[in-house]
């Protein structure tokens, strides 16, 4: 018999759940609390789509390598539906910066280094729509599940299906039973609490980013053609105690992000006005060709989201899953920082690891050991990784706001890591090889930092070494205000407006 799968939520790991367990022959239902997307193009989605369900839906998202070349494998047809809605593959040798634009030569992998652009309102919708016309997958929308039916057995919880809430009881009764139950609720996921209440405790790794991140959309005024990012000021950076980016969308659509720390109160209250908002980014030469009057007009007022946190969930304990047929996937069971772009391509790669593995064995206990195995091989480093750059980000921050230097080259090991810093930062610019393999780690093609093994890579950056910090130094340097220079201009806007 067919087995039944149910996922709660269809947000992007849920979509994607369903489209690679269906690919496997499941019969997969989708709940979902939320509205389906209105009838319509991209903007009617992005202006009118009612999400409450997914906090981050008009955030930009930038759509990695890993992501890109899963959909590329195994959906094509998917893929051709997103260009058709306005999404553009950004190839390697697109965002190659000056200096290296005429050095390029194609080279084995390249292929796979490219991006999607496009705002996540455009990639839901498309995507929804694809999934909703697959045979052996039914979405229901506007349902909100409120907990769980299980049982126990000598083994431990079994889960069984799950309850909807009072006022979403429709026809079908207040429970929906299934074979296989799989979380794919998002960052605000309940069933942790749910399993804590039936005695299973999900233990959690749970590390505050201390940033709020805030978007501002804009569109390009007919006839503009967008700035380019490459050039000596980056369209992303990191200033200390503020890091921005622009992330070019469809249809004539782009974001601009501010993010600062959870401490600096003045310029959080600041920027989430409309027109400070626009001179903190036109006072970033990076941004400012962006936000130039003649070139964009803002569609959207400033908006921000916080609790940015790097979460992982154990279900599987002491060699245990705390409950059998319950599988997590994407951020309600781990989640990164938004900054680095990561979430939707691990969400993706965690949705197929579970359809083969749930088509790879029929036993309860051995498919979850063998998902939290693969979860722990493939994830686990991504990560660790990018908590380590929480890390390194908090102490940015606190450094420029106490007005310290980072790091003190006070021992030899320092002196060596800073000198490395720079040299891996000089040869990422300036080389196409060292480029590559950062490129590679960048879009998760890779273990976070595996192009540091390769023999070629290191004696460049070695080479590069040898240069010496002063002339590696200037490819970090990133320009724009001061701290206390981006205070000032703040305070001055809020005096002139009172
Ligand atoms: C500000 C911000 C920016 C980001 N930028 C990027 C980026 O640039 N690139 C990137 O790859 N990732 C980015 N991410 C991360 C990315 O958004 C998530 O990793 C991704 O959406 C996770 O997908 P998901 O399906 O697990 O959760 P979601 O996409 O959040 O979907 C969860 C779904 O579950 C539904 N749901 C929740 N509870 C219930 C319930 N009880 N009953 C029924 N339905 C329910 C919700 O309505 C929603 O549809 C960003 C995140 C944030 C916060």
């Amino acid at each position: 018999m067919t087995e039944r799968v149910l996922v709660i939520g269809s947000g992007i790991a849920g979509m994607c759940s369903a489209l690679a367990l269906a690919h496997k022959g499941f019969d997969v239902t989708v709940v979902e609390r939320d509205t389906p997307p209105p009838e319509g193009d991209a903007d009617k989605a992005f202006f009118e789509w009612p999400r409450r369900g997914a906090s981050q839906f008009r955030h930009p998202h930038a759509f990695l390598g890993l992501m890109c070349n899963l959909l590329q494998d195994n959906y094509p047809d998917l893929l051709e539906e997103f260009y058709a809605a306005g999404a553009r593959r950004l190839d390697f040798q697109e965002m190659l910066s000056p200096e290296l634009t005429d050095k390029y030569r194609p080279a084995p992998g390249d292929d796979k280094l490219w991006v999607l652009l496009c705002r996540r309102a455009t990639i839901e919708t498309v995507l929804r729509r694809y999934v909703g016309r697959l045979n052996n997958i039914t979405i229901r929308n506007g349902v909100t599940i409120d907990g769980l039916v299980t049982e126990r057995d000598d083994q431990g919880l079994v889960v069984k299906g799950v309850k909807l809430r009072r006022d979403c009881v429709d026809e079908h009764g207040p429970e929906i039973l299934a074979d296989v139950i799989v979380d794919a609720s998002g960052r605000t996921t309940k069933f942790p609490r749910w399993l804590a209440e039936l005695g299973e405790t999900v233990e959690e790794e749970n590390d505050d980013a201390e940033i709020v991140y805030y978007t501002r959309h804009y569109k390009l005024k007919p006839g503009v053609e967008e700035p380019p990012r490459t050039g000596k000021d980056r369209a992303a950076g990191d200033l200390g105690y503020i890091k921005f980016g622009v992330f070019p969308g469809d249809n004539g659509n782009f974001a601009l992000i501010v993010c600062v720390h959870n401490d600096e109160h003045e310029l959080r209250q600041a920027i989430t006005d409309g027109a400070t908002f626009d001179a903190v980014c036109r006072s970033i030469p990076g941004l400012e060709p962006w936000v130039r009057e003649d070139a964009a007009e803002a569609t959207t007022e400033p908006f921000g989201i916080g609790d940015i946190r790097a979460v992982w969930r154990y279900f599987v304990q002491d060699g245990r899953p705390l409950a059998r047929n319950f599988f997590a996937v994407g951020d309600a069971a781990l989640r990164t920082n938004p900054l680095y772009g990561r979430g939707c391509s691990t969400g993706i790669l965690h949705a197929h690891m579970l359809a083969e593995v749930l088509a790879g064995d029929a036993d309860p206990v051995a498919r979850a050991l063998a998902f939290d195995r693969r979860t722990r091989d493939e994830l686990r480093p991504i990560f660790e990784t990018s908590r380590t750059e929480d890390k390194n980000g908090i102490r940015r921050a606190k450094a420029a706001a106490a007005g310290e230097l980072l790091e003190k080259p006070d021992t030899f090991k320092k002196r060596f890591g800073l000198a490395f810093g720079d040299a891996l930062a000089a040869a990422a610019r300036y080389n196409l090889h060292v480029l590559r393999g950062m490129s590679r780690t960048m879009n998760l093609l890779e273990k976070p930092g595996a192009f540091l093994e390769d023999r070629k890579t290191r004696w460049i950056i070695f080479a590069y070494m040898l240069r010496g910090r002063a002339r590696n130094a200037k490819a970090r340097i990133v320009r724009g205000p001061s701290r206390s220079e981006m205070l000032e201009l703040v305070n001055q806007r809020s005096a002139d407006a009172a």
